[in-house]
């Protein structure tokens, strides 16, 4: 097996992959990464040791010492206990439909809409206990789970946050053009106002100037007759 320091950028992107597989999905954070993809990634490039996964145990870091080559034997206490999957189960009675839960699931396992109750797909859920911290309620709670956490219920959770994922990066470009699109809007709106008040600048200006002109002309006009007058006067004197 290669050593780390040996292990070229294509070989560590296939063990990337190959942890990610070993690892259980739940999403949970408790690596300290933001899933498990991420600390997969920070394994296969040396930046993290193999036993921060508690959802996976021994079980997962005995697989990962053997795709790595680490010797690790013991799970990170610091990253909290390995127990059997749990399912969240929220209380209705005391539900009042806030949504942080369901913004907070990373494998959207919690359906509701704002002021209805939620509930949890126990199917869905992780156990990942995300949902737990932002409740206002502490109506959420964590229970064993009626069926262990199989394969394909690891496969469902991490398509079920890849989606989740792309939804997340598709209504963020949304937002980002809306936003966009709006200061565009006051763009154009502001360049229309400073022509119009140009335009009209301009037009107050021209109509100074033909009173001003209109003023002189009868002002020429005055002192022309006031010399012709005092022409005529002169003639009827001699
Ligand atoms: S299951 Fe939790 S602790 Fe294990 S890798 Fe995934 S996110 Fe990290
Ligand atoms: S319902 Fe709660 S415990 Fe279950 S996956 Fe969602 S956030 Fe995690
Ligand atoms: S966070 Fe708690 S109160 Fe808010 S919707 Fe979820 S379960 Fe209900």
């Amino acid at each position: 097996m290669p050593t780390p320091l040996s292990r070229s950028p294509s070989a560590r992107a296939k063990l990337f992959a190959l942890i990610d597989d070993v690892l259980p999905q739940t999403q949970c954070t408790k690596c300290g990464y933001s899933g498990c993809a991420p600390y997969a990634h920070a394994i296969a490039f040396d930046e993290a040791p193999i036993n921060r996964c508690p959802p996976g145990g021994l079980d997962v870091l005995h697989k990962l010492a053997a795709l790595t080559g680490s010797r690790l034997a013991t799970l990170d206490p610091l990253c909290g206990p390995s127990k059997p999957i749990e399912v969240a189960v929220i209380d209705e009675s005391q539900c009042i439909g806030c949504t942080l839960c369901i913004a907070a699931c990373p494998v959207d396992a919690i359906v509701g809409a704002p002021r209805l109750l939620h509930a949890v797909i126990a199917d869905h859920c992780s156990g990942c206990e995300l949902c737990l911290p932002p409740c206002p309620m502490d109506c959420i709670s964590m229970q064993s789970a009626k069926s262990p956490w199989t394969p394909e219920r690891r496969a469902r959770a991490r398509a079920r946050h890849d989606a989740r994922g792309t939804r997340k990066v598709r209504i963020d470009g949304l937002i980002a053009a809306k936003h966009a699109a709006r200061l565009s809007q006051a763009h154009e709106a502001g360049g229309e106002d400073v022509l119009r008040r140009r335009t009209t600048l301009m037009a107050l200006r021209a109509r100074a100037r033909q009173r001003r002109a209109a003023a002189e002309a009868a002002q020429e006009a005055a002192q022309e007759a006031a010399q012709t007058a005092t022409r005529a006067s002169a003639t009827e004197d001699d």
